[in-house]
């Protein structure tokens, strides 16, 4: 496969108010080192991968910088963007500093369990239909519900997926999406492909990610997240 420049956007913006603890969940640490850390070091690492771009939350740019890039060797991070409010907010401000051509992987810094594997479906998926996003069947049966809790709706379960990232876009398509949504801002937006649905209509494939590349959101997926380290 020709290599395609691939910059990957991590974002690290959040403030983890469901972690319920000071420090931002992205920033605490598992197996002794920060969570934000294992993706850095799964992207420094790839061979897909040429550039890092970190979004940090207002104000902790040189705390990254000096406890987290610096320390852990993480070279290929040219630049460090400032967040915004809202997760796409973020993801708007570090679109701005990605080069022209080739693909834009978006990853949540609070996922630390994507590895080489994935990464490589990312690309060889992007490369063949423009926009992806890494993600796993769902093992439960899902409902949907009305505001007072009643069901709605119980889709087939084979249809149904929990998305993760990274998504992998195509950096001109991606950005493209992003100018719209800024322009109009009327969704509700909870990831990337998504902005790639709404605003340019265009099919997203989803790629098998893994069972175990969950978000550290709440105190028990830290200890998940440990327990996966231990084994
Ligand atoms: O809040 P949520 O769990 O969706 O966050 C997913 C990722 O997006 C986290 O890594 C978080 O740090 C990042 N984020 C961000 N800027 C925000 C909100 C979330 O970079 N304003």
């Amino acid at each position: 496969m020709e290599h395609e420049y691939c910059t990957a956007i991590v974002l690290a913006g959040g403030s983890g108010k469901r972690m319920g603890s000071k420090v931002h969940k992205q920033y605490l640490l598992m197996g002794g080192k920060p969570v934000l850390y294992y993706s850095l070091k799964a992207f420094q690492e790839s061979n897909y991968i040429d550039e890092i771009i970190l979004v940090a939350g207002a104000g902790e740019e040189e705390y990254c910088r000096k406890h987290i890039l610096e320390p852990y060797g993480i070279e290929k991070a040219s630049k460090i963007v400032c967040g915004g409010e809202e997760r796409y907010h973020s993801v708007w401000n570090g679109l701005q500093a990605v080069k022209q051509g080739g693909y834009v992987f978006i990853h949540d810094g609070a996922r630390p369990f994507v590895n080489e594997e994935i990464i490589r479906r990312g690309v060889e998926n992007v490369s063949r239909y423009g926009a992806c996003a890494a993600g796993m069947p769902v093992k439960d049966t899902i409902k949907i519900v009305d505001e007072n809790g009643f069901v709605k709706d119980t889709p087939d379960r084979n249809m149904v997926w929990l998305v993760q990232t990274p998504q992998v876009f195509e950096t001109e398509l991606v950005k493209e999406a992003y100018t719209r949504l800024m322009r109009e801002e009327e969704l509700n937006v909870t990831d990337d492909a998504m902005v790639v649905e709404h605003m340019l209509h265009l099919p997203v494939k989803l790629f098998y990610g893994a069972y175990e590349n969950i978000k550290i959101t709440t105190p028990e997926d830290l200890e998940i997240g440990e327990q996966f380290l231990r084994n």
